[in-house]
């Protein structure tokens, strides 16, 4: 398939517009490199690349808290919709001490990228907090919830933006969402949010998306580099939503999980972690680093631990200059959004490790929440397998277009991955003009 349109001209000597606001964030910086290297191999108007380089509109909100000693503590909200072209921007709320808008603003075109590349008819957006949720009792997190939402009731809804769960948040986030959203417009409105608990609409399955998607991705790799799973083992970073499901399911297809890690610490068993075991010990309370049925393992090893498959599943640069080179890994999962720098990536494309680029790797969350939008929309809901068919069917054709465009044009998966997706986007912002 090549990366053309009819449409298109070529001018791409000044892709990146610099802007004070967001430059300063390494994230963005991160993000605006891979647009740029993505300006380098497809056709595509300087105008609208410009436009593509900055979010269309980003809100920062402070949320007063009053806390459960009776101090009102002030935390820093924001929300970036990065583009408004394709139908309501979509993406996910992430609580964590180190969001800022820079942050937020990559993550953010990154979820443009990834509807493009789905074909899913939504724009990119992210929001985030500046706390550590683990500090918060459940009244504070809800009373923080609630106000933000109230902040940035003047840009969401159900055809204009579309929150969903991610680092730091979840299902019951989401319901505080939902039912803030609904008692500001006097009626029930589930397709305000996705990831919701299904008692109020959610989607049988989205809570499992994400690592579903990200086990269909590295089982094709495999296919495709002829290794049998039941003789590869595999490396998880986070063991949180995604990091947990990526570990389940590999186990399920009889991929031995050698070694895994929180923030808390990492732990490692050469002849296998019982998943099931160390999933119930998580359940009731424990430290991930506490599992009786692993030894304890500094940090920085865990993403050295040779292994088949490598999966970062928790925060963004954790792959840069200093480790990319000492990786003994065959295939790299990207289950975190921008885990690997554009320095470490660029090494890493000599190293003959097979990439599976976050754009990719990650998009059955945004893939689910889609079906979880229409079925609230239409208020039909789908069987359980209907949506993990439908998953698996979006994951793979996906999964075969990038990899096609990559042997084809000799380009790096994370750039035929971009390239879809970003090219995606350009005509859609082609044919409607400047607006939005
Ligand atoms: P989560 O909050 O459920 O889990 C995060 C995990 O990362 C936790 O286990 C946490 O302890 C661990 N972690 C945090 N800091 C760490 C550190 N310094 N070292 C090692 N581990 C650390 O979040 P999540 O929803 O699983 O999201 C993880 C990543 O996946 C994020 O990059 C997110 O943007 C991306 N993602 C999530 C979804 C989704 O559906 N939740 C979809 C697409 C992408």
């Amino acid at each position: 398939m090549a990366v053309t349109s009819a449409l298109a001209i070529n001018h791409h000597d000044y892709p990146h517009t610099p802007n004070p606001v967001f430059d300063n964030s390494p994230t963005f910086q991160m993000a605006c490199r891979q647009l740029d290297a993505v300006a380098e191999v497809i056709d595509i108007d300087r105008g609208v690349l410009q436009r593509m380089s900055l979010p269309k509109r980003a809100i920062v909100v402070s949320i007063p808290v009053r806390m459960d000693d009776g101090r009102t503590e002030v935390f820093t909200g924001y929300r970036v919709q990065h583009s408004l072209t394709s139908g309501p921007s979509k993406g996910g709320l992430r609580y964590h001490p180190s969001v800022d808008l820079g942050e937020v603003a990559a993550l953010a075109m990154w979820m443009s990228w990834k509807c493009g590349l789905m074909n899913l008819p939504f724009g990119g957006a992210k929001g985030g907090i500046g706390v550590d949720p683990a500090q918060l009792s459940r009244g504070e997190n809800e009373r923080l919830t609630r106000r933000f939402t109230e902040e940035v009731l003047s840009v969401i809804g159900p055809r204009m933006d579309v929150m969903a769960p991610d680092l730091g948040t979840d299902e019951q986030t989401m319901a505080w969402i939902m039912d803030t959203y609904s008692m500001k417009i006097g009626y029930a409105c589930p397709e305000i949010v996705t990831g919701k608990p299904v008692e109020l609409g959610g989607c049988i399955g989205r809570r499992e998306a994400t690592g579903r998607g990200v086990t269909y991705c590295i089982l094709e790799a495999m296919k495709e580099l002829n290794l049998r799973p039941a003789e590869t083992t595999a490396v998880v970073q986070g063991f949180g939503n995604v990091g947990s499901v990526v570990c389940q399911e590999l186990a399920k297809n009889g991929i031995k999980i050698v070694a895994v890690g929180d923030r808390y610490g990492s732990i490692r068993n050469l002849k296998g972690i019982d998943i099931a075991a160390l999933t119930r010990h998580v359940a009731e309370g424990n430290l991930l680093k506490d599992f009786p049925g692993a030894e304890p393992i500094a940090p920085p090893e865990l993403l050295l631990t040779p292994c088949t498959v490598l999966v970062p599943a928790a925060l963004e640069r954790v792959i840069h200059k200093d480790n990319a080179k000492k990786l003994r890994c065959r295939i790299l999962a990207e289950g975190a959004n921008g885990p690997t720098t554009p320095e470490a990536d660029e090494m890493l494309n000599d190293s003959g490790i097979f990439m599976i680029p976050d754009v990719l790797c990650n998009a059955g969350g945004v893939t689910v929440s889609y079906f979880e939008w229409v079925q609230d929309i239409q208020q039909f809901l789908w069987t359980e397998e209907e949506i993990n068919q439908r998953l698996r069917e979006l994951m793979l054709r996906a999964f075969h277009q990038v990899r096609s465009l990559a042997c084809e044009r000799h380009l790096s998966m994370r750039t035929a991955a971009l390239s879809l997706g970003v090219q995606k986007v350009a005509k859609e912002k082609l044919r409607r003009g400047l607006y939005p």
